[in-house]
């Protein structure tokens, strides 16, 4: 029986092709293949005011996007608890604190009302994860952002390609905002092998990251894109070798190009498949989306906690693969709060299973999914 993995990377021809041509020319670090893929990703995200810089990581995007906006010790930062480690280590890196918030029930996205409850005058920003994808009450952050003069990030980690309407006017997550976080890891809406890449439109930010990536040396990003070092330089900051290599903007160049054609319209036949096969299950909730205007990374659905467990296990002996998106990060060691109470999230972690979604299943590797999950849940009810 083949493997159905829960995620996986997709590249072929075009990207051994790309990578070789890279190697050939005898030089891997950062230079015109970077300049190129982040002139492409602007292209792609259509605005003229938002730059975009890579680097290696998305976790070294929010890392340098976080450092970059002034956050250091005794500063705090409101974010969900349900994300990634990356999140809430990009934060500490930097010596701020994380406060964590639960989640919308709904849609697993930061509540609101936690934001209203916990602001207090050491909060100096807002980070926004866009859980599965789904985008929502931007206005709202943003607006409140504005009143209490802290700054945005969102990690859009799982958002690439996803627009958001705004003013009646749909546009993409990249072309609009304070400042945006992606990663390109492996098995990402697309992929660099490894990667992430900072986005917005504020010059000053831009320029800092820029050196704050090639370990703070002033203008050493110009120096390599014209294939040159930097011998005479100063340096001001705490910098980090976080910069995007060739080799690695080589394979987010290929990804790039297959995206809008191959990727995206994949990536929604099969989230969109998942609903109509297992939606009617009373059993089974989906989170609230938007397959018009998202791409979706991770395919989520919430079952009974009683049961969550043993249909992992049904699955699992069915070589089908699946995972948990997350662990919440405030009943990890290193975060755990004490007066957190964060309900919503905890009930949710009880809850969590992601199926399969990557763009190399079938249909009939989704079907098989779903007839086995549909078979756990026949054999529930009749062994009551
Ligand atoms: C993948 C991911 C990150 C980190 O990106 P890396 O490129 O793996 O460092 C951060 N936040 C979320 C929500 C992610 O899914």
């Amino acid at each position: 029986m083949n493997l159905v993995r829960v995620s996986k990377s997709c590249v072929g021809s075009d990207e051994i092709t790309s990578v070789a041509t890279v190697l050939n020319r005898g030089f891997l670090g950062m230079g015109s293949e970077v300049q190129a893929f982040e002139s492409e990703l602007q292209d792609y995200f259509g605005s003229v005011d938002y730059k975009v810089v890579c680097v290696n990581t998305g976790t070294a995007a929010l890392q340098l996007a976080l450092q970059a906006i002034g956050l250091g010790p005794g500063d705090e930062v409101l974010v969900p608890t349900l994300t990634y480690v990356a999140t809430f280590q990009a934060i500490t890196a930097t010596g701020a604190s994380p406060i964590s918030c639960d989640v919308k029930e709904e849609t697993g996205l930061l509540d609101p009302e936690e934001i209203t409850r916990k602001m207090n005058p050491r909060v100096k920003a807002i980070l926004l994860v866009h859980y599965a994808s789904y985008v929502e009450n931007l206005e709202w952050y943003y607006d409140f952002a504005k009143r209490h003069q802290i700054r945005v990030v969102e990690d859009a980690a799982h958002a690439f390609g996803c627009e958001y309407e705004i003013s009646g006017r749909r546009k993409k997550i990249g072309s609009f905002g304070d400042v945006l976080c992606f990663s390109f890891d492996g098995i990402k809406n697309i992929t660099s092998g490894e990667g992430g890449a900072i986005v917005t439109s504020d010059p000053k930010i831009l320029d800092l990251i820029r050196d704050l990536r090639l370990l703070a040396v002033e203008k050493d990003s110009d120096n390599r894109y014209a294939g040159k070092r930097s011998w005479e330089f100063e340096v001001h900051h705490q910098g980090w070798r976080y910069h995007m290599s060739d080799l690695m903007a080589a394979i987010g160049r290929c990804q790039l190009k297959r995206f809008e054609h191959e990727f995206k319209p994949k990536r929604c036949a099969i989230a969109s498949h998942y609903r109509q096969r297992l939606g009617h299950n009373p059993r089974i909730q989906f989170f609230r989306t938007d397959l018009e205007t998202i791409v979706p990374h991770i395919q989520p659905i919430r079952v009974p906690a009683s049961m969550r467990d043993r249909l992992r296990q049904h699955l699992q002996e069915n070589a089908i693969e699946t995972g948990v998106h997350y662990k919440p990060n405030h009943l990890l060691k290193r975060y755990y709060q004490s007066a957190a109470q964060l309900p919503v999230a905890e009930r949710l972690y009880s809850e969590l299973l992601t199926l399969p979604l990557h763009p190399n299943l079938q249909t009939s590797d989704i079907d098989f999914v779903c007839d086995r999950v549909e078979e756990f849940f026949s054999k529930e009810v009749h062994s009551r």
